[in-house]
């Protein structure tokens, strides 16, 4: 069977379609500029030339009937009819406390979702746009929802209230609830794999460091801990966005710079992280390591603050699990980038963590980066949320 597994945003729409049985990316692709001048399908079947539509696309009705479309073409096309798809995995971002793993889509999980826009106006119903313009185009075909949330529902209340009046939980649900949890469960379960051990035996910490990034401690194969928050905000240094600040900070840019707290909050999501630290430079680590390369002091301040963040975070988590046997790098910056790895490994030499700088600076493969002598294993997993997204939906049918 196949399943087509859709990332949906407000103007954007990624797909993969993959092999149940291998395990094959079939084809994969991007439309960005939905309902916006200058919509583009950027579709890649795999051992194929990529092909690149410029159509108008009013909404994702029909983003999705050109993906379908692109998918099933004679000569661009991976598929011969559209039966062939068995089902389609959709990620959602916000599941709340109702979530706490995937489920196949009805009338009542549709109400769900919608209900959770509250707490991610963003993501939520972009997410359901996108089950909704699969439903009318496929009709008939099962879709199951993912959800970001869902794998940090484990943790123990301790770990996700704030320390706040508890009313504000019990009226507007204000909790920790933690993003990217779909990486955090396959990395985590992968780890263990390649290490030839059970999860269930293991108290690891993955680092997922992408353009948006989040920790988290899984202790016996369950989450105990994560950065990320109410919103995806919260804990590390990101591309753009600020993680962990004094909150008062909010009032006093708010107050001296003549902003609203929306705005306040957009500059904390948008024009902070490593883009804002480092003056401009990029929210990008390439640009970052060019600009230090260059003599860039406040591209290096960025890198710094970056990677003595991550190394709290991570030791922080010792506590969390009652020690650590993995740290796991995953994500752009996890898998990529060797200065962060070892700045961050460095950081941690006093809990025994000793690395083997060659194989650490090895880039995008699974590969064990701790000499055998090490406290703690050094790992670098390359994450596949959409591979994990298939699986999810498979094991649902
Ligand atoms: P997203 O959260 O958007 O999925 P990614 O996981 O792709 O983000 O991470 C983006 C970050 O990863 C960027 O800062 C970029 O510098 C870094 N990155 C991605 N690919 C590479 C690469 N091949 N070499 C070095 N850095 C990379």
């Amino acid at each position: 069977m196949k399943v087509l597994v859709i990332n949906c945003g407000s103007s954007s729409l990624k797909y993969q379609l993959i092999d149940s049985e291998s395990e094959e990316v079939l084809a994969k692709g991007l439309v960005e500029r939905i309902g916006i001048p200058g919509s583009v399908l950027t579709h890649r079947p795999e051992g194929k030339d990529k092909v690149v539509i410029e159509t108008p696309m009013e909404d994702h009705n029909i983003a999705v009937k050109l993906v379908i479309d692109a998918l099933v073409d004679k000569d661009h096309g991976v598929i011969a009819d559209l039966s062939e798809i068995g089902a389609v995995g959709h990620r959602v971002v916000h599941g709340g406390e109702k979530f706490n793993k995937a489920v196949l889509i009805n009338d009542a999980v549709k109400k769900d979702i919608e209900e959770l826009s509250a707490l991610a106006p963003l993501h939520n119903p972009a997410n359901l746009i996108g089950i909704n313009a699969c439903e009318k185009n496929m009709p008939g075909v099962p879709q199951a929802a993912i959800f970001d949330t869902a794998f940090h529902q484990t943790m123990p209340k301790k770990a996700y209230m704030y320390g706040i009046p508890y009313e504000y939980y019990e009226k507007y649900k204000v909790r920790r609830y933690g993003f990217h949890g779909t990486s955090h469960d396959y990395v985590s379960a992968r780890a263990a794999e390649i290490l030839g051990k059970d999860r269930k035996d293991l108290k690891i910490v993955v680092c997922h460091l992408g353009n948006g990034a989040s920790i988290s401690a899984v202790k016996n194969g369950e989450c105990v801990d994560t950065s990320m928050g109410l919103t995806p905000l919260e804990g590390l240094i990101m591309g753009t966005r600020s993680g962990d600040l004094d909150p008062a900070i909010l009032d006093y840019i708010g107050e001296k710079e003549n902003l609203s707290a929306k705005e306040v909050n957009t500059v904390l999501n948008k024009k902070s992280g490593i883009l804002g630290l480092s003056g401009g430079v990029s929210s990008d680590f390439r640009d970052i390591d060019a600009a230090i390369a260059e003599g860039n002091e406040k591209a290096k301040t960025a890198l710094d603050t970056y990677c003595y963040r991550v190394a709290k975070y991570i030791a922080s988590y010792a506590v969390a699990l009652g020690g650590i046997d993995v740290i796991a790098f995953t994500a752009g910056v996890g898998e990529n980038n060797y200065v962060v790895r070892k700045q961050v490994s460095d950081y941690l030499a006093f809990l025994g963590v000793k690395t083997d700088d060659e194989k650490l600076k090895i880039r995008g493969e699974e590969i064990v980066a701790s000499t055998p002598d090490s406290k703690i294993t050094i790992m670098i997993v390359p994450t596949n949320e959409e591979l994990a997204i298939a699986r999810q939906t498979l094991a649902l049918l």
